[in-house]
This record gives structure tokens, C-alpha cells and sequence, in this order.
């Protein structure tokens, strides 16, 4: 038996569950698109683990006691006192969201035709790194493409591929080596410590800024405690510690572990690109002592971080996750395993092998999903990560995933079980599902506004 939940439910928000009838209109009117679906209409909402955290009372009491003041905040000092004592870091930046740091640093980085290495870019990373001039690429190890090899790290970079790809570009022309922690796009999967330190001696021997995208650092550091030799016995945050020692900086959404639902961090050990980061985020973000936040967010991730790297707390969160991974594998519905630290992924391509991903698998099975038992999971697949060639054909995506995120601190176990329930009832009449034809996508980030229509 696993330990029971943290904490107590204080305030609860009813859900409201439409009719099929009446969720088949919605999603047809959404152009087959989740993204484009009002909340309002949704049962159980996976879209996403991104700022849709449950804060707690403390959290809540601080937020409300927090004074508003443009500069010099008392919320800065109690956010910098815990950048230091979580991460180890003396500066950083503040800013509104993950992807707003990639802007900055990216910004201040990169030029036109520079290369950032990456166990696996996250959607938004790659997006800004395409955004500043620079081309993504993704260096992980082979078994990160595997959904079925089960091994303990596949978050991995695979680092004699990143000394042959620095060999082969030159050093002068990769401004950053990235580690993202865990990999989102891979599944949630963790990277080891011996992994970070292994990369942050190839980038230092090249004399590469080595930087964590680390927007679930503490899940990382679970798993490390689970599974690496010699950290058994550590805490969550002795491991935290020793994970971004390794680092020059990491990019953070505090949407994730802050345990928020706005905000951000760049933390940078070199005084003259913290200085450069901090004047250019003066102009698109706000004064560093408030990072295009309202001071009372700054509170809430200073208390957020802290409660995210409590071993309890994390020892739930994983539990969570695993009791949701394993009903489905007693089901015989194919995940990517091992389970990761936020969500479970479902390999679209192995659920529905009658659709060929130039018809959007995964997106089908999500827009499915929705219909038939109100959930809203999301596409990770052609539709996040394809391409399209120049005649206009899709380029598939190398895997093709439906993931579920979990909120944190938000849904129980008995909500988990219908989730699993309404996979298993769509995998008993899989062969029924037909694949989607696409209609409309924008260049970059296409699948958030992306429109579809069925395929026959
Ligand atoms: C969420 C996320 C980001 C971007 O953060 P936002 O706050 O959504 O802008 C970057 N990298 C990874 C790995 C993420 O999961």
C-alpha cells in the first residue's frame, strides 16, 4: 500500500460532465483541436501539468499579505533567499514563464546559423532557438526513441554523440549545451546525475555555457534518489543541489515545480551574461525585482519551490502518476515505460497502427478521448513535431505520443481510475477510430491552433 495523500482537500471547484452528444459538437466546432475547446466543457483536464498546480493555504495567506511595489519588493529577497538555498544559485532573472527565458537567454546568445545541443528539445525551446536564427538539435540516447526499451534513465544525452556533433560544428559555433530535466517531450524521462556531470565536463572542456532547461528538476532528483547508485539516502533537495552545481544556468517555468500558475527564472552564474540577460529582460519582461510578475506570484513560487522539493511531497506526486501508468499497462494499453515523473504518455502508432501518421494518430486518439468520456489529454506527435517539406508534405514526427499530464495536488485517485477506464473502452473499439486530415497550421508551435477535419 502506497502512503496516503499529503494534505487535505480545503476548497473544491464542481465539475460539470455535457453529454456525448453535446461533446461532439464541441470538439467539431474546436476544428478537432483541444486547444481550442473552453475549460468550462472539459471533465478532467491533462492538457496539461503547466501552471494548473492546486497552491496551497500557505501559498494563498502569503500571496494575499504580499505588498505590490515596482522595486524592491520584500517578495524579491524572499525569491532570491530560496534561488539560493534551492539551487545554489547568487543571480538570476525573473521573468513571466518558461518560455520567455528561453527568449532572453536565446536572445542574448544565439546567432543566425548557431546549433544548441539538447538531450531533447521541449516544443517551446525549439521554437525559440528556431525563432533567434538557431537550429535545435536533439541529442538524446537511442533508447529515449524506443517507447517500449525500459531502462532507468532515458532522459539521457547520449555523449559521445554530442563530442562528435561539437568535433564536426565547432565549438565557436554552439553558444549553449541544453539538459532538459526531466524530458518532457520524451516521455517525462529523467536524466541521471552522472549524465549532467558528464555533459558539464564536455561543455566545459570545450568551454560551452552548460545549462539546465529545468522545469521539473525535483522529479528528476526523485527519480535520482530511486535509481542512482549512492543517492538512496540523500534528500530531494541535497540531490537539487548537486544536480545544478554541475550547471553555468538553467531556464525554468515555475508553472511546473514553483507549484504556480505564472512565472519563471533564469538562473546564471556568469556575472556578464546575468548582466546582459537582466538589461534585455528590463525591456521585454519588467525591473529584475518583479519579471513581468505581480509580486505576489514571486511569493508564491518562493513557498511553491520549497514545498515541491519536500521528499513527501514528491514520493505522492510519483505514486500518483505510477497508480495511473499501471492501470493502464494491466490493460494491455501501450505507454511509453518506464512511466515518467508528470505524466503518462500513450503510443498512438501502437494504438492506433490502422492510421498512418500523415493522418495524426495521436491528435485522432485525443479528439476521441474528449468525445467519448470528456477528458482533455494532448497531442505530442506529427501535429507538435512533424514538418512539412517543400511540396507541402507532412514529415511525420519521430514518435507519436497522447499524453496525459497531471495537474499536481489536483485530482484524486478515483478520478485517475476513470481516466484509465475511458482509455480501456476506447482501446476495446480502437479499430473504429479513423484518422484526421489536416486544414490549417501556422509555421511555428502549428499544433496549438492547428485545425482538422475527419480524414473519410
Ligand atoms: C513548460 C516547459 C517549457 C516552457 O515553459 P512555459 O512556462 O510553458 O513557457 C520549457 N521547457 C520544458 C521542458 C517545459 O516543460
Amino acid at each position: 500500500m502506497s502512503d496516503p495523500e499529503p494534505f487535505k482537500i480545503k476548497m473544491v471547484k464542481p465539475l460539470k460532465r455535457l453529454s456525448k452528444e453535446e461533446r461532439e459538437e464541441r470538439i467539431r466546432e474546436a476544428g478537432y483541436n483541444v486547444f481550442k475547446l473552453r475549460s468550462e466543457d472539459v471533465f478532467i483536464d491533462l492538457l496539461t501539468d503547466s501552471g494548473t498546480s492546486a497552491m496551497s493555504d500557505q501559498q494563498v495567506s502569503e500571496m494575499v499579505k504580499t505588498e505590490q511595489a515596482y522595486a524592491g519588493g520584500d517578495s524579491y529577497h524572499a525569491l532570491d533567499k530560496t534561488v539560493k538555498e534551492i539551487f545554489g544559485f547568487d543571480r538570476f532573472v525573473i521573468v513571466h514563464q518558461g518560455r520567455a527565458a528561453e527568449n532572453v537567454l536565446f536572445s542574448v546568445l544565439l546567432e543566425e546559423g548557431d546549433y544548441v545541443p539538447n538531450n531533447m528539445h521541449f516544443d517551446t525551446t525549439k521554437a525559440n532557438t528556431k525563432h533567434k536564427g538557431g537550429e535545435p538539435v536533439d541529442l538524446a540516447v537511442d533508447e529515449a526513441y524506443d517507447p517500449e526499451a525500459i531502462a532507468d534513465f532515458k532522459g539521457n544525452m547520449d555523449v559521445k554523440k554530442l563530442e562528435r556533433f561539437i568535433e564536426e560544428k565547432g565549438p565557436k559555433n554552439i553558444p549553449v549545451i541544453m539538459l532538459t530535466i526531466t524530458n518532457n517531450t520524451g516521455g517525462g524521462q529523467p536524466v541521471s546525475m552522472e549524465n549532467i556531470r558528464k555533459v558539464s565536463e564536455v561543455a566545459e572542456q570545450y568551454d560551452i555555457p552548460f545549462f539546465l532547461d529545468a522545469c521539473r528538476f525535483a522529479e528528476n532528483a526523485r527519480f535520482i534518489k530511486e535509481r542512482e547508485k549512492g543517492y538512496e539516502d540523500k534528500s530531494i533537495r541535497e540531490i537539487t543541489r548537486e544536480m545544478f552545481s554541475h550547471a553555468d544556468g538553467f531556464t525554468f517555468s515555475a508553472k511546473k515545480e514553483g507549484l504556480v500558475n505564472i512565472g519563471g527564472l533564469i538562473g546564471i552564474k556568469d556575472e556578464e551574461l546575468h548582466k546582459r540577460c537582466k538589461n534585455l529582460s528590463i525591456i521585454i519582461e519588467g525591473f529584475p525585482t518583479y519579471g513581468g510578475l505581480a509580486c505576489r506570484e514571486l511569493t508564491a513560487i518562493s513557498t511553491g519551490l520549497k514545498e515541491a522539493t519536500k521528499d513527501e511531497y514528491q514520493t505522492y506526486r510519483y505514486e500518483q502518476v505510477k497508480h495511473l501508468a499501471d492501470s493502464l499497462l494491466e490493460e494491455d494499453i501501450p505507454i511509453i515505460e518506464p512511466v515518467g515523473g508528470h505524466a503518462v504518455f500513450v503510443d498512438a502508432e501502437r494504438f492506433l497502427p490502422h492510421i498512418p501518421q500523415t493522418k495524426f494518430p495521436a491528435q485522432a486518439l485525443t479528439t476521441e478521448l474528449y468525445k467519448e468520456s470528456g477528458i482533455r489529454a494532448v497531442e505530442l506527435g506529427t501535429s507538435a513535431f512533424g514538418e512539412t517539406d517543400e511540396e507541402g508534405d507532412i514529415i511525420p514526427a519521430e514518435m507519436e505520443n497522447m499524453r496525459l499530464a497531471i495537474p499536481r495536488r489536483v485530482y484524486t485517485l478515483n478520478q485517475l481510475e476513470y481516466v484509465a477506464g475511458s482509455i480501456k473502452e476506447l482501446h476495446e473499439k480502437r479499430e473504429d477510430i479513423q484518422g484526421l486530415k489536416r486544414t490549417y497550421a501556422p509555421e511555428l508551435l502549428g499544433h496549438f491552433t492547428a485545425e482538422f477535419e475527419p480524414s473519410d
